[in-house]
């Protein structure tokens, strides 16, 4: 019997498109701790939002203010036609310490459950906001999802359990 761990799809199959983690300049010292990291090409945080997209990456930076605008600006544009949900964004200390002892408890995925930790192509495809807090705390958000993945029928479905966990996260801008 396999072993609930060792399915390959946590929550979706979708998440297989992931591309890794694309990573600020500012952040740069996250790039050694996951597999699939590449340092962003893009200089300003717009351009850089377009490149994750493009790469179907997760952003991580230092600077999460900005970039929750530039990505909540980029996920809802007037008359949107389709699907511009990003895959997530990470943000973490700007202190090295607190950095290192943050990006070492998230280094293969969130651990949101008891049972099975929601390894990062699952986290990713779920569009979150993580921040690392200079305490140690791992604070999960979710961005609102467009009406496509909404949709009740050919929307994106996801597995149990993580889709009641899912649902009771906060939204990103939304009452806290
Ligand atoms: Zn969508």
């Amino acid at each position: 019997m396999k072993k609930e761990s060792k399915k390959k799809f946590q929550v979706n199959d979708l998440e297989a498109d992931w591309g890794g983690f694309l990573v600020d300049a500012d952040a740069v010292a996250a790039l050694p701790f996951f597999d699939r990291a590449a340092k962003a090409t893009a200089h300003d945080d717009p351009d850089i939002v377009r490149e994750a997209w493009d790469q179907r990456r997760t952003i991580v930076t230092s600077n999460g203010r900005d970039f929750l605008r530039y990505i909540q600006e980029f996920q809802n544009p007037p008359n949107n036609p389709s699907c511009k949900d990003l895959w997530g964004l990470l943000v973490i200390p700007n202190a090295q310490l607190a950095r290192e002892r943050g990006l070492e408890s998230v280094r293969r995925g969130l651990s949101v459950l008891q049972r099975e930790q929601l390894r990062w192509p699952g986290a990713a495809l779920l569009n979150l906001y993580v921040r690392l807090t200079d305490t140690g705390q791992v604070e999960i958000r979710r961005f609102k999802r467009c009406p496509f993945c909404e949709h009740p029928e050919r929307g994106v479905h996801i597995a149990k359990p993580w889709d009641t966990w899912y649902r009771s996260l906060p939204i990103v801008g939304g009452a806290p």
